[in-house]
């Protein structure tokens, strides 16, 4: 039986930077050009200052578990062989969260607080996937 293809995401003119940036293994978020904040994942305003201008930057990679849960609902096909499987935020160290996935940890190891590092999936030749795995 021929394996379903997962959806990926759309490669918006506004992601467009993010998923660049991922296929040359690199993590990128926005930075307010006007007060400074970064945030994750990208808005059109700033909510701290309202400023419209911003850049993107690239950060370590680096973070911890800051929650996470087991998926077992089949909302598409293209999953039905992985349920359950872990969705993680993370916690970057630079400050925002980011939701994934995490790879290479076994079930009884996650955990809330667990170092974790940013690794990068080809999904297509479009798509590359930021993903975490368990650090040190
Ligand atoms: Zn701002």
């Amino acid at each position: 039986m021929e394996a379903i293809a997962k959806p990926l995401p759309r490669v918006t003119p506004e992601l467009a930077p993010f998923f660049e940036a991922a296929k040359a293994r690199k993590l990128v978020v926005q930075r307010c050009a006007s007060c400074g904040r970064l945030r994750f994942p990208p808005r059109e305003l700033c909510s701290h200052c309202w400023s419209r201008d911003a850049e993107w930057v690239p950060v370590s990679g680096r973070g911890e578990v800051f929650s996470f849960y087991w998926m077992h609902q089949i909302y598409h096909p293209g999953f039905a062989a992985e349920v359950p499987y872990p969705v993680v935020i993370v916690a970057l160290e630079e400050g925002p969260h980011v939701l994934s996935n995490i790879v290479g940890c076994a079930r009884e190891q996650l955990r809330i607080g667990l170092p974790v590092e940013v690794t990068f999936e080809d999904a297509s030749d479009e798509v590359t996937l930021p993903k975490f795995r368990p650090r040190g």
